[in-house]
């Protein structure tokens, strides 16, 4: 029988996704700048949603320069609407410092690429693999799911101990070649992406079903284990503070819900403080934050802004201009359904 990553390589070179257009090679190499972009999009968020996201963001900073000298907020109004906003940030930080503390020479393997901000081992190993060549194993949530699969095995990849020994398996499972890493990287994720999915797995069409411990022993629905998450449930307020067509809205700092974001200013005094009229209530959302259940009372209050206290935290936004600032899902809703 042949080795796992060959079959799985022989598979994905008729069967694996193609046209992404961080895959473009230049001179028979891959542009780290657009894998590591790419990358970052990557966590947590689907191939069919980066795809119109990514040429937006390469339009704009086409290269590591580029994002390295704009303003975070320009960066975070790109990234508008990806969600996680932490990675935006990341790769806005990650871009100053490879410019200013490396000479814009990007990381050389792994174990470098794992020093810039928001880059963890697998993501470091997608793009050390794909950008380097260099044999080493990553571990996603895709890889994650076929290995469990593969193996029979109740590991869950959080705790330290059991991560190894997935790494451990992982590896055993590369290439001989190293240049047949990328490919091999590229096509495990198409893998787990296409035919082995969380749910409705295509085992008849898998080239390694083969030696699938879990498949040849009608068990996959029992791999990976399901790990329960406990969510915390949280109750909010937004007031939206208008004046006409003009919204007030302040931003959230790095350790509140919506980091870096722009959200109604509910705090601001007015000259007089005063309760809200009930008929000033216009609804309640619920919405999922990270791993928040959230319940979101929104209110409005109109007011002439001269009277309040407005400082650099504020930013006064027309209505016009509201899809070019970087707000949460979330507010862009309660707008429109309030024909702000
Ligand atoms: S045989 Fe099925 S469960 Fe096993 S790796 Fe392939 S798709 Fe996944």
């Amino acid at each position: 029988m042949k080795k796992f990553a060959d079959r799985l390589i022989q598979w994905g070179i008729k069967e694996g996704r193609t046209g992404l257009p961080w895959k473009d090679k230049l001179n028979g190499n891959y542009d780290p700048y657009k894998i590591w972009v790419s990358e970052m999009m990557l966590q947590q968020t689907r191939v069919a949603s980066v795809l119109p996201k990514f040429n937006q963001f390469i339009r704009r900073f086409p290269d590591l320069e580029k994002l390295a000298n704009s303003t975070l907020e320009d960066v975070i109004q790109v990234w508008a609407g990806l969600g996680y906003y932490r990675r935006a940030r990341n790769l806005h930080e990650g871009a100053k410092i490879i410019v200013s503390e490396r000479g814009k020479i990007f990381p050389k393997n792994a174990a470098e690429w794992s020093t810039i901000p928001g880059i963890g081992m697998s993501t470091s190993a997608a793009i050390s693999s794909f950008v380097n060549g260099e044999k080493v194993a990553l571990l996603d949530a895709n890889v994650y799911r076929i290995l469990c699969r593969r193996y029979c095995l109740d590991l869950t990849n959080s705790r330290a101990k059991e991560k190894e020994q997935l790494m451990k398996l992982a590896t055993n499972l590369l290439p001989k070649k190293k240049s047949e890493m990328a490919q091999y990287s590229q096509y495990i994720m198409d893998l787990g992406a296409t035919v082995c999915k969380s749910t409705q797995p295509t085992c008849s069409k898998c080239p390694v079903s083969e030696d699938c411990e879990s498949f040849n022993s009608a068990a996959v629905h029992l791999y990976p284990k399901k790990v329960k998450l406990t969510r915390r449930e949280k109750q909010i307020t937004w007031v939206l503070t208008m004046d006409r067509d003009i919204i007030l809205l302040e931003r959230q700092n790095k350790k509140e819900l919506w980091k870096s974001l722009l959200v109604p200013a509910t705090e601001i005094k007015m000259r007089e403080n005063y309760r809200l009229p009930r008929k000033n209530f216009l609804r309640s959302y619920r919405v999922k934050v990270s791993n928040c259940d959230l319940t979101v009372k929104v209110w409005k209050r109109n007011c002439v802004f001269d009277m309040l206290k407005i400082t650099t935290r504020h930013k006064v936004v027309h209505k016009t201009m509201i899809s070019k600032v970087p707000v949460p899902r979330l507010l862009e809703k309660v707008l429109k359904d309030f024909d702000f």
